[in-house]
């Protein structure tokens, strides 16, 4: 099913990001989670699609996987990563070919290490926009969300400039936006404000990440820039060798950020689970959600 029918029946959608096993054994370990995370029902799955070449295809035969073995409401990143307009095509198609309706087009970042930021393919993307407008122009039936930034896209020069590159890619064909993660509401909501002033109509998604472990403090926030608030940063960084503690503080933390989101009328979230279930279950159990 189309993402937005589901947004038809559904007032908020509560979905789910995996990325690609690195190997067999985080197959095996990807699977018992996910054997976990369905069965709360997810709105829909994503499966995000990486900078390396084993990786990308791996990204294809788990969307199948989900797909067309488990049957869940399935969505397929894709980047401008390394894909000239021919292979985004022939890709496109082999998704398409297996049933896949839904697609998360982005532009995808530069490997890490790389010196020169983002550098196009000849004959490929500049921006998600384009990759965007490109899968519309050839696959007018699909559905297609697109990555959003609460606290600004870190290459662009201000705010209003990414809304207005946002609207862009709205209007080259994007259904439905799903946010970078975040730990201040209120730059959610007054980033929803903005994009509603600049035009933009379709649903933003909230994007959280449960942050579980000290580790991730460095790995994903200081890298996306998100801001987080003094008194969770104090309090991981104060039991940074307390696992327990930093887990608790953690899932008190993403738990009344799910509830003030939702109270306040975010329409669902979307959940970073880093391929774990347990972080992922206890929060939304604790949501109640219908
Ligand atoms: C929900 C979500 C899922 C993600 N999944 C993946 C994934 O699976 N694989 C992966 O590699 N990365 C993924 N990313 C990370 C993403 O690729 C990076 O954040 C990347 O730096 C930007 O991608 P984008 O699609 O938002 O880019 P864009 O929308 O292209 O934006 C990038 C920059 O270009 C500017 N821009 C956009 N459109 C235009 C235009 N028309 N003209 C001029 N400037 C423009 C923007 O303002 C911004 O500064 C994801 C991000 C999000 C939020």
């Amino acid at each position: 099913m189309k993402i937005t029918d589901v947004f038809k029946q559904k007032e908020r959608t509560f979905s789910f990001e995996f990325y690609p096993p690195k190997d067999e054994i985080a197959a095996v370990d990807l699977g018992i989670n996910i054997g976990q995370l369905i069965k709360l029902d997810p709105s829909f799955v994503s499966v995000t699609y990486g900078a390396g070449g084993s990786t990308r295809s791996r990204t294809f035969e788990l969307v199948d996987y989900l797909k067309n073995r488990i049957g869940l409401n399935t969505v397929a990143h894709y980047t401008c990563v390394g894909s000239t307009k021919t292979k985004a095509l022939e890709d496109l198609k082999n998704l398409r070919n297996r049933g896949l309706q839904n697609f998360m087009l982005l532009r995808g970042d530069p490997e890490i290490g790389s010196k020169y930021g983002f550098i196009p393919c000849y004959d490929g993307f500049a921006n998600a926009t384009e990759l965007i407008s490109f899968a519309r122009e050839n696959f007018e039936d699909c559905c297609i969300g697109g990555g959003a930034y609460p606290e600004v896209h870190p290459e662009s020069v201000n705010a209003e400039v990414d809304i207005r590159n946002l609207k862009k890619k709205v209007d080259a064909g994007c259904d439905f936006l799903i946010t970078q993660f975040f730990f201040d509401n209120q730059k959610y909501f007054d980033f929803v404000t903005s994009a509603r002033t600049a035009g933009i109509q379709c649903r933003i998604i909230p994007g959280i990440i449960p942050l579980t472990k000290y580790s991730q403090l460095e790995r994903f926030v200081l890298l996306s820039r998100a801001g987080i608030p003094p008194d969770f940063k104090e309090q991981l960084e104060r039991n940074r060798y307390n696992p327990q503690a930093v887990y608790q503080a953690g899932m008190d933390f993403a738990i009344n950020q799910c509830r003030d989101l939702l109270h306040r009328g975010a329409p669902g979230i979307h959940f970073y689970t880093l391929n774990k279930s347990r972080a992922t279950v206890e929060i939304y159990s604790t949501l109640k959600v219908k």
